[in-house]
C-alpha cells in the first residue's frame, strides 16, 4: 500500500505509443432509470418519461451511427433496468463491437447502503446484462458517481477490471481492495454533459441550457490541459442529453479533433484499463474516515 498522494497518479503518466495524454468517450445510457429511482411517481408522467426515452429511441442510434462513421469503438454504461426495457438496443450496441459497462440496476446511488445491499444491486445489474445481451461487464461507473468504501472490494470479488467513478486524480491508478486490485479511471463533472445541457423542469432546472459551443469549449479546454499535464480526459455523455441534434453535430466535430490529435491516445475505457494494468503500478487503498 502506498500513501494516497503517491506521485504514481500525477503528471507524466506513461501512455503507450509516445502519446502525452489520453481521452475516452463513454455514454451512460440512463434513460428513465434515475428519475424512476429518485421519484417513483414519475412513472405515470409521460411527458417527463418521454424526455428520458429520447436517449434509447433517438440518441443511442444516432451515437452508434456517428461511431460507425468515425470508426470509433466506445463504452456504454447501461443500468440493468435500461437493458430490460430496451433489449434490442443493448444487443445492437454489443453487435456493433462496443463495450458494455455496469451502471447499477435502477441507477441507484450507493450512499447509505451496507455492503450486502450494494452487492444485491450489483448482482441484479449483472444478471440483467447477462440475460439481455450475454455480456459480463469489465467496468463499473457508479450512478451519480456515488461509490462507497465498500464498492471496490465488491467489484473485485465479481471480477471487474476497472472502476470509473472517482475524482481524486486525473490520471488512472491501481486501486487496492481486500479482494484484489482494480484499475481506477477517474472522471470529473467538468467533462460530463449533464452539467452543461440537462434541464428538466422541477428535477434538474437550476442551471441554464448551455450552447454546444460552450459545452464543447469546456471539454476542449480539458483536452488542452491534459496535453500539458499528461492525464486522462474522461468524457461522460448521456444519450438523452447529447443525442439532441445540435449537440451531436458539436460532439462529432470534437471527436474528429480528438482522433486527429497525434499527441492524444483516444481509446475505449477497457483498452485504457488494460494498458494501466500492464504497468505494474503500486496500488492505492482508500481507507474509511475516522471522525474525530
Ligand atoms: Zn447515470
Amino acid at each position: 500500500m502506498t500513501d494516497p498522494t503517491s506521485p504514481a497518479a500525477s503528471a507524466g503518466f506513461p501512455w503507450p505509443g509516445g502519446h502525452v495524454a489520453a481521452a475516452a468517450l463513454s455514454f451512460d445510457v440512463d434513460a428513465e432509470s434515475p428519475l424512476l429511482h429518485d421519484d417513483p411517481t414519475t412513472a405515470v408522467r409521460l411527458g417527463i418519461m418521454s424526455h428520458q426515452m429520447f436517449g434509447p429511441k433517438v440518441g443511442v442510434p444516432r451515437i452508434l451511427d456517428m461511431l460507425a462513421r468515425l470508426g470509433v469503438r466506445s463504452t456504454f454504461f447501461v443500468p440493468g433496468y435500461t437493458a430490460e426495457r430496451y433489449p434490442d438496443l443493448v444487443r445492437r450496441i454489443v453487435a456493433e463491437g462496443h463495450e458494455i459497462g455496469h451502471h447499477g440496476h435502477l441507477h441507484e446511488p450507493l450512499q447509505g447502503l451496507d455492503a450486502d445491499q450494494e452487492a444485491a444491486l450489483l448482482d441484479r445489474g449483472l444478471e440483467a446484462l447477462d440475460r439481455v445481451a450475454g455480456v459480463r461487464p469489465r467496468g463499473f461507473r457508479a450512478p451519480m458517481g456515488e461509490i462507497s468504501f465498500h464498492t471496490p472490494a465488491l467489484l473485485a470479488e465479481r471480477g471487474f477490471d476497472y472502476d470509473s467513478s472517482l475524482m481524486d486524480s486525473d490520471a488512472p491508478y491501481l486501486l487496492d481492495t481486500s479482494a484484489g486490485t482494480l484499475v481506477e479511471l477517474p472522471f470529473h463533472w467538468s467533462t460530463d454533459d449533464w452539467e452543461q445541457y440537462n434541464w428538466i423542469p422541477g428535477i434538474a432546472d437550476s442551471r441554464p441550457i448551455e450552447t454546444p459551443e460552450k459545452a464543447t469549449g469546456v471539454w476542449r479546454a480539458e483536452v488542452a490541459g491534459q496535453l500539458r499535464y499528461g492525464g486522462l480526459v474522461n468524457l461522460v455523455n448521456h444519450p438523452f442529453v447529447s443525442g439532441r441534434a445540435a449537440r451531436m453535430v458539436a460532439l462529432e466535430e470534437l471527436v474528429e479533433e480528438l482522433i486527429a490529435e497525434s499527441r492524444l491516445w483516444f481509446a475505449p475505457l477497457d483498452e485504457i484499463a488494460a494498458h494501466v494494468r500492464s504497468l505494474d503500478l503500486a496500488p492505492v487503498r482508500h481507507e474509511p474516515y475516522e471522525l474525530p
